[in-house]
């Protein structure tokens, strides 16, 4: 904490600062004599505009210079582009001095309107406190489960939901040892609290707990008196069938690029022409190429003033990185800045005066060559990242632009053809379509080879395996195995990390070859629902940030592609965007506003249910490899497990064309049974781990394709029950159960139920079904549809018949 008076003293040093012009000015501040507090720095409530800045910084010894300076800086340094990044608490009056001197002082990372926010929302939060203490809390069960993981170790999961949403309240888990054992006797846990967007979300076990025998209860009590008991239920280990004894799987043994993987579907294709063909997307991307750029100087502290970058009007691949700029001094003085081009060489003569020295500043060598016809004709120029370029230029000999592709020439520089590959016995979009795709960020590439070896699965056990050729004969099966080719190539062969395509939407202040790591959109966000255009959070309007979501919905050639696809074949029902790690399945929403974290609208309780149900299918078909079991954690909406990503392609498939839209992440973590840790696999595992996870998750691409089947081989009518749960004197409470996932439409007023009727709710989220209470006898009318559309009974929801469910609900006490 700070006191007051060492802050009088620092502000004393600091309110020397406007009038110092340079630091030469330093003695100045070592004046011991007192100084009156600066008016723009006097403490009160309003602050007066005092903030925590972001100053940027040469090197430590400029950060010396600040402490020496006494300016209040913040227990954080990162080293950045050009730096180091120091905070500092700044009034305006001293964020100016300090700008006078020189400093690079950016943006603020806290100012007066967080700090009056911090505090209404700290009074808000005590107020409620104080109320809920008074109180004791309720516990919603959400789930306790457990499962068995790789090397057959189980392991215990719980989510529960107190009444009290604020902090204080801790929730501590006890469970058994297996049956007729005392309840504890298995262990005890404090559960973390889960909040997302500043909202409070469930308590839940950080990680699952390992657990030498599996418990059948768990009882979580709460710090404010409350406490449930709840049954534990198997997740996941459905016995599936084994294969057929002919079944082949295991086609890939390395990490492929876009080139080879297309290759790959390609020969498939001509393989297997009576059940596989490709289908050339109409847009062409961008492509694997760059303008060739040179920077001369080094952009770091005040030389940046002196440095400026030239970038090629062609793609290096298309004459750019024949280009060269020299910038020559010249043998005599007092000689004027001129430029001169041969071929693609560009000699820059600089000025000099009558003693010899140089005297042409950055932002005039910039203005020469881009005032010059020929030179302006192959390149353009740009200062340092918007600097004024007033520092001199020092010669440099003749230097070649490079667009600094490292890729093999197998790789095209040309733009790149994505191609899908289309598998079904019955291609004429009477089928239900399924939608597979991978590698949607450049950097995942365990995604692609995922893609591929479910195609050959399919394509290679079509003849021996009956259950695949149910899939092929029932299907229509789209298979996009590189969804950012040019992402793709960059990130195997420049820079591992890049997750975006390769598309420089940056203005020049951002166009240096030192920001060529920095460009590119990010595909799973340039979509048009829920965008960060529209508000959503989860995305940036950034051209650097690695979650930029593009100059405007749809920019890129790749994201027209994926939306082209489903337009063109309505078919496609079903859609899995395989992404890597950490192991999830999730489905939409996938995005919300940060205030008040209002989400997408969220699935219908009987699509949820169908989600849940399909999930349990899905994800023990990827622990059928090797035995990963995906979290019940990990498992759910994205905005629940995960963060909300504004604009992604699964939100875009479903809100827009009603395409169950799913999301994989490969990729689970390891459990470590030597450290008892799990471990984060990574984008880019050792292939013998990446194959793990490519084989695993095939299972679960053909798991989705059996559960697509049944949905479109589903002619069973759902059948439900009306199930009173509680009543008194006064009222009744029920709900309804169906026997599959279906949703539930009803009536409580004796008319005759429609589509537009009410429609069973969820509770909340992950607490079943919604309750209803009537309060006189009542006459409740309903029927359920299931998902792939029958309805209960054959009923005709717009017709005029009568066979749909009826029930008296009797209330006691009244008629
Ligand atoms: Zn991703």
């Amino acid at each position: 904490m700070r006191s007051s008076p060492r802050r009088t003293r620092r502000y004393a040093a600091v309110l020397a600062l406007p009038l110092a012009l340079t630091l030469n000015a330093l003695p100045v501040l070592a004046d011991p004599s007192p100084q009156p507090v600066p008016p723009d720095r006097v403490s009160g409530t309003a602050q007066n505009g005092v903030a925590l800045m972001r100053v940027v910084v040469a090197d430590q010894a400029a950060v010396d210079r600040l402490v020496s300076l006494g300016v209040d800086l913040a227990e954080y340094t990162k080293p950045v582009d050009g730096g180091v990044e120091v905070h500092a608490v700044l009034s305006p009056g001293e964020a100016q001095g300090l700008r006078d001197q020189g400093f690079d002082v950016r943006d603020a990372i806290s100012d007066q309107g967080d700090y009056a926010a911090n505090l209404a929302e700290r009074r808000q939060a005590l107020a409620s406190a104080a109320a809920d203490a008074a109180e004791t809390d309720m516990l919603t069960p959400l789930r306790a489960e457990w499962f068995t993981s790789l090397d057959g170790q189980s392991f215990l999961s719980a989510e529960v939901k107190s009444s009290a949403a604020d902090a204080q309240t801790v929730l501590t888990a006890t469970w058994d040892s297996g049956p007729g054992t005392a309840p504890g006797s298995g262990g005890t846990t404090t559960m973390s609290r889960f909040t997302d967007a500043g909202q409070y979300m469930y308590h839940r076990f950080s990680a699952p707990v390992p657990v030498a025998q599996v418990p059948t209860k768990v009882t979580v009590t709460s710090s404010r008196g409350g406490s449930v008991t709840v049954p534990v239920t198997k997740w996941l280990g459905e016995r599936r069938k084994p294969p057929s004894k002919h079944y082949v799987s295991d086609f890939v043994d390395h990490y492929m690029d876009p080139t080879e993987v297309t290759g790959r579907i390609t020969g498939l294709a001509e393989q297997f022409p009576k059940i596989a063909e490709i289908v050339d997307l109409p847009y062409r991307t961008n492509g694997y190429r760059r303008a060739a750029q040179a920077q001369f100087g080094s952009g770091t502290g005040a030389a940046a003033a002196s440095t400026f970058y030239v970038s090629s009007k062609a793609y290096g691949s298309e004459g750019g990185n024949d280009v060269s700029v020299a910038l020559v001094r010249p043998a005599t003085t007092g000689t004027p800045l001129s430029v001169a081009v041969t071929g693609g060489n560009v000699a820059v003569t600089l000025a000099t005066d009558a003693s010899g020295a140089i005297g042409s500043t950055a932002a005039q060598v910039v203005a020469a060559l881009n005032g010059d016809a020929a030179a302006s004709a192959l390149l353009t120029a740009a200062t340092y990242r918007g600097n004024a370029g007033n520092g001199l230029v020092a010669e440099a000999p003749a230097t070649r632009l490079t667009d600094g592709l490292l890729a093999p020439a197998t790789v095209s520089r040309r733009p790149f053809q994505m191609k899908a590959l289309r598998i079904g016995r019955h291609r004429d979009g009477s089928k239900v379509g399924v939608f597979l795709y991978c590698q949607e960020h450049a950097r995942e590439w365990v995604t692609p080879v995922t893609c591929v070896e479910t195609a050959e699965r399919l394509l290679r056990n079509y003849n021996e395996d009956p259950a695949t050729r149910r899939l092929v004969d029932d299907l229509d099966i789209f298979v996009m195995p590189t969804a950012n080719p040019d992402g793709g190539h960059y990130s195997m062969y420049d820079f591992n990390m890049q997750r975006r395509n390769m598309t420089d939407h940056c203005p020049v202040a951002n166009g240096d070859p030192g920001r060529r790591n920095s460009w590119g959109v990010d595909l799973n966000r340039n979509f048009t629902v829920g965008s960060v255009f529209d508000g959503f959070n989860g995305a940036s309007t950034t051209c650097t940030s690695d979650t930029f979501g593009g100059p405007s919905e749809l920019s890129e050639p790749e994201t027209r592609n994926q939306v082209w696809l489903v337009d063109t074949f309505p078919n496609i029902r079903f859609a899995m965007n395989t992404h890597s790690y950490g192991g999830y399945f999730m489905w939409p929403p996938g995005a919300y506003k940060t205030a008040g974290r209002e989400t997408l609208p969220r699935a219908d309780f009987g699509t949820e249910s169908f989600f849940w149900n399909a999930s349990g299918h899905i994800l023990s078909a990827v622990q059928d490899w090797r035995g990963t079991a995906i979290w019940p954690g990990r498992t759910g909406p994205v905005v629940d497990v995960l963060y909300s990503a504004a604009g992604n392609s699964a939100d875009e498939h479903w809100y827009n064309r009603g395409i169950i839209g799913w999301d994989f992440e490969v990729g689970a973590d390891v459990y470590d049974q030597a450290t008892k840790q799990y471990r984060a696999v990574g984008f880019q595992p050792p292939f013998e781990e990446g194959h793990e996870e490519a084989m695993e998750f095939a299972g679960g691409q053909i798991a989705i394709l059996e559960v697509a089947r049944e949905y479109g081989e589903d002619h069973h009518r759902p059948d439900s029950r009306l199930k009173e749960l509680a009543k008194d004197d006064t009222s009744v409470t029920f709900t309804f159960t169906t026997d599959e996932p279906a949703n539930v439409y009803y009536t409580l007023d004796g008319g005759r139920p429609t589509l537009n009727s009410p429609k069973l709710a969820a509770a909340g989220m992950r607490e079943g079904a919604q309750r209803i209470t009537v309060n006189q006898t009542t006459e409740v009318h309903w029927f359920a549809v299931d998902i792939a559309g029958n309805v209960e009974k054959n009923y005709k929801p717009d017709g005029a018949g009568d066979n749909y469910n009826k029930e008296t609900v009797k209330v006691r006490g009244r008629r």
